[in-house]
């Protein structure tokens, strides 16, 4: 879960850095948390759920979140719509605990861990860094049981990091666009960044039922790839995204659309 900022503590951790934490079926705050709270979805957790639950990333979407446009950087983000009443529980929420606990969220894992991705200097000039801190909910009573970890351990025994591995390219994508210099994405911009994020089968129609394909040189393999499979569809959306947010050349547009200055989106 995400915390209210108040309860997140300002020193920043490391991977080594210990706790003590557990969370059980037993303990007094069983199911108490998971409510009311604003959790941020990332791509690869979309292609989880949707999965799990039988769905096309488009019905999950509009079952299920609800978007959200970041002031700062006008970036748009899929958040996992709560209950609407006074409880405010999550939607998966049931009386066993988190009923796709298998296939939840990135941020769920890492909870009461939060992990952020900063720009800094490093010995190779200035580069994305991973930070970490704890989130303190007086409500919680994790931190008051004897299992001892570091955040490595914890981050691992999550299945967390398979999701920052699969998740990062994005994360950075996000990292770069979020500062001062970089203008504010339009309607448009903000429509396709949403679609290359998070819904993929949308993308797939996209790329796979226009005139994309005639449009850029593609690599064979990987476009055969993307039929199919959607992690390789998600990490070529993040290509793309370089490509139109202007990030990075990653898509080359063929010679003869070029001549007729087709527009890339
Ligand atoms: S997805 Fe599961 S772990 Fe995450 S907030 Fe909902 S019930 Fe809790
Ligand atoms: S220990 Fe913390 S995370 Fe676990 S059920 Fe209690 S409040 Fe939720």
């Amino acid at each position: 879960m995400l915390p209210s900022t108040e309860y997140v503590e300002s020193v920043e951790r490391t991977l080594d850095s210990k706790f003590t934490f557990k969370c059980h079926k037993d303990i007094s705050c069983f199911n108490k948390c998971c409510h009311n709270t604003d959790m941020l979805l990332t791509p690869y957790d979309i292609i989880r759920m949707k999965k799990r639950l039988g769905l096309s990333s488009s019905e999950f979407l509009q079952k299920y979140t609800y978007t959200h446009i970041d002031e700062k950087s006008s970036h748009p983000f899929a958040v996992l719509t709560m209950n609407d009443d006074e409880d405010g529980r999550c939607c998966f929420l049931s009386s066993e605990g988190c009923s796709i606990y298998e296939d939840r969220p990135a941020n769920c894992r890492y909870y009461p861990v939060g992990k952020g991705l900063m720009i800094r200097d490093t010995e190779n000039g200035p580069a994305p860094v991973d930070f970490y801190f704890f989130i303190k909910q007086p409500s919680c009573r994790g931190y008051d049981e004897d299992r001892d970890w570091s955040i490595a351990e914890w981050r691992s025994a999550q299945g967390v990091d398979l999701y920052d591995e699969m998740n990062r390219e994005w994360q950075e994508i996000q990292l770069r666009r979020d500062n001062p210099g970089k203008p504010k994405l339009d309607d448009k911009k903000q429509s396709l960044m949403y679609m290359a994020s998070y819904d993929i089968d949308k993308f797939r129609k996209f790329v796979f039922e226009s005139g994309f394909l005639n449009l850029f040189e593609l690599d064979k393999d990987e476009v055969e790839k993307m039929q199919s499979d959607d992690i390789a569809l998600m990490q070529f959306g993040f290509k793309y995204l370089k490509y139109i947010l202007m990030l990075e050349e990653t898509l080359k547009v063929k010679e003869e659309y070029k001549k007729e200055k087709t527009p890339v989106n």
